[in-house]
């Protein structure tokens, strides 16, 4: 065997280019190289087993020397990983080289430690669909939770030959650009083709996830992506009730064009984070509430046809439960933000004008009243 001096990325390890290997993963790999290890990118997981693309194929590995008490080391998709040698039965992942960055489902509300859904992505698309009413809010989460990653995000609003006016469709662009600083937005129609070649310009250098609602074109845009129907042939059964559970052999594809798509079961799912649902379920009579406002994206702070402010003047809902309510929203958004000091410059300046766009709503309105 030749121990040949500095591997470039286009020598022995060529074949992992489309995965998107590099100069930087080439040294950071260097002394495990030097101990015969083998490179490679974790394209699935499951049960302590993993999927590796190496130069040489793609191998079945045990994960179990990967520290696996601690959760943010338990070997996920996206993982640049140093396996053992051909020959070793099982083979093992000997270590995880480090992530450059990482997307976690939080448990904010219980221990700080979360679960780890994908690693290395450089590009997050948030899916939002132009077939239904924007909902800003929910934009702004799934950006908060993209920046906390350290991924780039990017804002695809989806189906756009459903908004064949330019004038429209421009103006729900800066809708959304009002809502994302920082954020390249733009518009694709999967269906026409349209908008597909800037979004994969964007994306072509890196590895990508898809994120938004259910709904929101993420299948239909990946298999754009990939020039396959490649969630088509996925067969999805719910096997605890957490998420899709499916028989697709990879959740990492590399695309033509250039790039990876990542798209794992938990990412799909990910989006209402864990203590979302619980202030959710906490303050349900408010929710249900909100449900009966004029307005779909009604914030209770001064809108016309508001049943929270309507339920606060009757006296059926208290103040304290109002702001309680909010109190725990923003704190949620505030733990998923926490990590991007721009992101939180940003919510903190809404925060300071909604509040007091609210109490001044408030006390004009008691005054009016009393
Ligand atoms: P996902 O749940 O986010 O994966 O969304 P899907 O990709 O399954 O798409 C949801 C629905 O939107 C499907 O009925 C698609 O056919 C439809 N859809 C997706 N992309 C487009 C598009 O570009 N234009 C139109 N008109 N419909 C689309
Ligand atoms: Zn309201």
């Amino acid at each position: 065997m030749s121990s040949s001096s500095p591997k470039s990325p286009s020598s022995s390890s060529r074949p992992l280019l489309p995965y998107g290997w590099d100069a930087d993963w080439e040294t950071a790999f260097a002394p495990y190289a030097a101990q015969g290890l083998v490179a490679g990118r974790v394209v699935r997981v499951d049960r302590g087993l993993c999927d590796v693309v190496t130069p040489g194929g793609t191998v079945r590995a045990d994960t179990e020397f990967v520290v696996p008490r601690d959760p943010m080391k338990v070997v996920c998709t996206g993982d640049w990983v140093a396996v053992d040698p051909e020959g070793g039965d099982p083979r093992f992942v000997r270590t995880l080289l480090p992530r450059r960055t990482a997307f976690v489902r939080s448990t904010s509300s219980k221990r700080s430690d979360g679960q780890i859904l994908a690693a290395n992505v450089d590009h997050a698309v948030v899916a939002v669909s132009l077939a239904v009413e924007l909902d800003l809010g929910r934009v702004e989460r799934f950006l908060a939770l993209a920046w906390e990653s350290g991924a780039q995000p990017v804002v695809v609003l989806s189906k756009a030959d459903l908004v064949p006016d330019p004038v429209t469709l421009a103006h729900l662009v800066q809708d959304v650009e009002t809502a994302a600083p920082g954020v390249p937005v733009l518009t694709v129609s999967a269906l026409h083709g349209d908008g597909l070649d800037v979004l994969r310009a964007l994306i072509g250098n890196g590895t990508a996830v898809l994120l938004g609602q259910s709904g929101a074109g993420k299948s239909t845009l990946a298999n754009a992506l990939v020039g396959a129907d490649v969630m088509d042939v996925r067969a999805a059964r719910d096997v605890d009730g957490k998420g899709r559970h499916t028989t697709t052999t990879r959740n990492l594809l590399p695309l033509p064009g250039g790039g990876v798509l990542i798209d794992t079961p938990g990412l799909r799912g990910v989006g209402l984070f864990d203590a979302e649902v619980g202030v959710g379920q906490v303050f349900s009579e408010i929710e249900e509430l909100a449900a009966r406002c004029r307005f779909h994206d009604c914030s209770h702070e001064s809108e016309p046809g508001c049943a929270v402010a309507a339920a606060v003047d009757s006296g059926e809902l208290s103040v304290r439960r109002l702001e309680s309510y909010r109190k725990l929203v923003r704190e949620n958004q505030w733990i998923v933000a926490k990590t991007d000091a721009r992101l939180r410059a940003e919510i903190r300046k809404d925060w300071k004008r909604k509040g007091a766009e609210g109490r001044a709503a408030m006390q004009a309105k008691r005054g009016h009243w009393s």
